[in-house]
């Protein structure tokens, strides 16, 4: 099963047991609107290639669409649908008025110049900015990309509509400060995991396990390691190891010397299907899909699995997981700080406002604690695992808008 076809049976099953209106469930299980585009890009070398875009528009009963846009060789239409699924659940999970929606180019970042990813970029919104703008879906950083595209994204849409930047500020969050951007965005999602953990447990001395050392799992094991122990780590070149703990600060500068968690010194190497089998109180999938699976949630011995990344779990690993007693805090609540700090950049930017980083601050913290008190009353209200309450929550209250 893809990814896809896992969030639409999460809908399926979260629908039964939440008894949701069958008219409510068959609409989330459809897509209102899908963008594929192809778009020519000049590379460094004078050559052209056509690259592949998607812009996926699930669900708007709430508020404009939004989500991230993601930058990876293997996006394809059904992961973005999924990813725009989860979105239109996450924004109702934080109480947000927001709809759902995520945007991918089939892409190899890794491969291509700063001139070229800047490129490509423009001629991906010059292709899909009739379909997007402050009003109506708002996109925003995901895998590789990162504050700069978002900036790119403004001058492209600006230009294309004729406005001054300064007037469309609100068409994409995650931008850098100087473009308009929010204190404490950039590590809104770790933070806001960082809140949903302690909400449910005490973390002193713990110790964690990360997948994934970006955006969302570098910020997070900096954070977390304040207070507790990050044993491992792990990014696309493979995974590290130590019992006492990992000095975070040191090995975010080792990972920006030689790109990648790799060869930090007094650390040994693991790999990264070992990583997530290891014994820990806390791992934190911060990568990519569909990493626990039937063929290992039998052999994860962690307690609680905080869902970083949108989508680490297929469902088949949720069953086993939750017959184990091992408590998942889902990626719809998990990871919603970055949507959650999104959407009050959004505000700021719309109202000409700038909010301090301790504003900031203080009402994610007071989101993802009431996010949290929510789902797992749902959960337990219900005798179900954290996921179908969270799933049920959502649907109840993009349920509560107007049909149309
Ligand atoms: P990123 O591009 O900043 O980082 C991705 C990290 O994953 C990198 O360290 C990369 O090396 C690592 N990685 C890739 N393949 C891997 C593999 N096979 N094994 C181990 N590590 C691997 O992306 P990000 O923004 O941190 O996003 C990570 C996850 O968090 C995604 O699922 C994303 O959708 C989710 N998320 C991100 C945000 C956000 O605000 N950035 C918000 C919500 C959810």
């Amino acid at each position: 099963m893809n990814v896809y076809e896992n969030a639409k049976s999460v809908i399926r099953r979260a629908g039964e047991i939440g008894k949701i209106d069958d008219d409510l469930i068959r609409i989330l299980l459809n897509i209102q609107k899908e963008i594929h585009v192809r778009f020519p890009v000049k590379m460094d070398d004078g050559s052209l290639r056509i690259f592949e875009g998607y812009r996926v528009q699930h669900n708007n009963f709430l508020g404009p669409y939004k989500g991230g846009i993601r930058y990876h060789p293997d996006v394809d239409i059904n992961e973005v649908r999924a990813l725009a699924m989860w979105m239109s659940l996450k924004c109702a999970v934080a109480g947000l008025p927001l709809g759902g929606g995520k945007g991918g180019v089939v892409c190899n970042p890794k491969e291509m110049s700063r001139t070229e990813l800047e490129r490509m970029t423009k001629g991906f919104i010059d292709a899909i900015y009739l379909d997007i703008g402050p009003e109506k879906d708002i996109p925003a950083p995901d895998v590789y990309t990162n504050s700069e595209v978002m900036g790119w994204i403004v001058d492209e849409y600006a230009k294309q509509v004729g406005k001054k930047k300064e007037e469309v500020l609100g068409v994409v969050t995650g931008k850098s400060l100087s473009d308009g951007g929010s204190e404490g965005r950039g590590e809104a999602t770790a933070r806001g995991g960082e809140f949903v953990l302690m909400e449910f447990m005490a973390v002193k001395d713990k110790k964690i396990v990360i997948q994934g050392f970006g955006n969302a799992g570098r910020v997070f094991a900096k954070l977390i390691s304040k207070n507790a122990r990050v044993i491992a780590v792990s990014d696309s070149k493979g995974g590290i190891y130590k019992g006492e703990g990992l000095n975070i600060e040191e090995l975010i500068k080792h990972k920006e010397e030689t790109g990648s968690v790799v060869g930090f010194r007094d650390s040994s190497e693991i790999e990264n299907n070992e990583l997530l089998k290891l014994e820990c109180d806390v791992l934190v999938p911060a990568a990519l899909e569909s990493v626990i699976t039937l063929e290992n949630a039998s052999e994860i011995k962690a307690g609680v699995v905080l869902e970083l990344a949108n989508g680490p779990t297929t469902p088949e690993a949720d069953e086993i997981l939750f017959k184990r007693g091992v408590q998942i805090l889902p990626d719809i609540l998990a990871n919603a700080g970055g949507v959650s700090v999104s959407y009050f950049e959004w505000v700021q930017n719309m109202r000409g406002e700038k909010w301090s980083k301790e504003k900031v601050d203080e009402m994610l913290k007071e989101k993802m604690g009431v996010a949290t008190k929510e789902v797992l009353g749902k959960a337990k209200e219900l005798n179900v695992n954290n996921r179908l309450g969270a799933y049920v929550l959502a649907m109840e209250r993009i349920g509560r808008t107007q049909l149309q």
